[in-house]
């Protein structure tokens, strides 16, 4: 029986799980970390190819299972835990250290996909890149252009620390059982430096989250509202706003990263130097 509760939707399509693999670029030099491998189909692709991959499932029933269908690959390892909660940095330290690169490559359990993805990419991870398959409408979200109306906080945080792009649309048919979401495979491509520079990423992101609390209201009110709770530094913003060169009436949607990151660091100027 499958747990929907843990996200538990198996992929039996070979095709598709071969074009995972594909799109990841896994090679004899690769290490991989998967997230849920469930019945271990797609761990068994990767292994064909990948130098090692390295697995972390939750739910113990799965244990024998993945035993049995990954006892011809030496090279997997299957780690019991939530990876949530996992140290992956260790992991990769002691699992994959003769790896020349490592990719994440998964099925995401679609419940804890936003938490997982960004867990991977604020743990400062030596990750080549992410390629998973996840709910199309997330990915549109991560991979969207400003001023699209997916394109948010998420947006921002992913295309901060990597390069993204939806590389394929999943029909819900390859799935057992099928979810009622429809799936994309996205390819996040970690950036050499963030697409940014800033002074302070905390406050970088809390202006973002900010400028899209209430998507109706113009950037000035949204700023209003998260920087002062009131009216009385209202001149504050607007003298941030005129430096970064940008129009306060205008929506947090249409702000690029570029200028979110020319808005935070006048902001911060502002009011944390101040
Ligand atoms: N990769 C398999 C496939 O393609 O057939 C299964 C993917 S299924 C969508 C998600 C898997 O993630 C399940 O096996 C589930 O038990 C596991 N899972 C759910 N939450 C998890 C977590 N927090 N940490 C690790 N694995 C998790």
């Amino acid at each position: 029986s499958f747990k929907k509760s843990l996200g538990q939707n198996f992929l039996i399509d070979t095709n598709v799980l071969n074009r995972i693999v594909d799109h990841a670029e896994v090679g004899e030099n690769t290490g991989v970390i998967e997230v849920g491998p469930g019945i271990g189909a797609l761990t068994e692709q990767l292994a064909k190819r990948a130098k090692k991959v390295v697995a972390f499932e939750i739910d113990q029933r799965l244990l024998p299972i993945l035993k049995e269908t990954l006892e011809p690959y030496p090279n997997t390892k299957v780690i019991h835990q939530d990876v949530l909660k996992a140290d992956v940095k260790e992991v990769i330290q002691t699992e994959l250290a003769d790896c020349e690169e490592i990719m994440v490559v998964a099925n995401l359990p679609y419940y804890v996909t936003t938490p997982i993805i960004m867990k991977l990419l604020e743990d400062q991870l030596p990750l080549k890149g992410i390629v998973v398959m996840l709910q199309k409408e997330v990915a549109d979200r991560m991979s969207a252009a400003p001023s699209s109306k997916d394109y948010g906080s998420l947006t921002i945080a992913v295309q901060y620390f990597t390069e993204a792009k939806t590389v394929m649309n999943v029909p819900r048919t390859v799935f057992v059982p099928q979810p009622n979401v429809d799936s994309a495979i996205i390819k996040l491509m970690r950036r050499s430096e963030p697409a940014v520079n800033i002074v302070s990423e905390d406050f970088f992101f809390s202006i973002v989250k900010a400028s899209f609390a209430q998507r109706r209201k113009t950037l000035l009110n949204n700023l209003v509202h998260f920087l002062t709770e009131g009216k009385e530094k209202k001149h504050l913003i607007e003298q941030a706003l005129l430096s970064a060169d940008i129009d306060g009436r205008r929506r947090g949607e249409s702000l690029s990263i570029e200028e979110f990151a020319r808005l935070s660091d006048e902001l911060y100027a502002h009011f944390k130097e101040a």
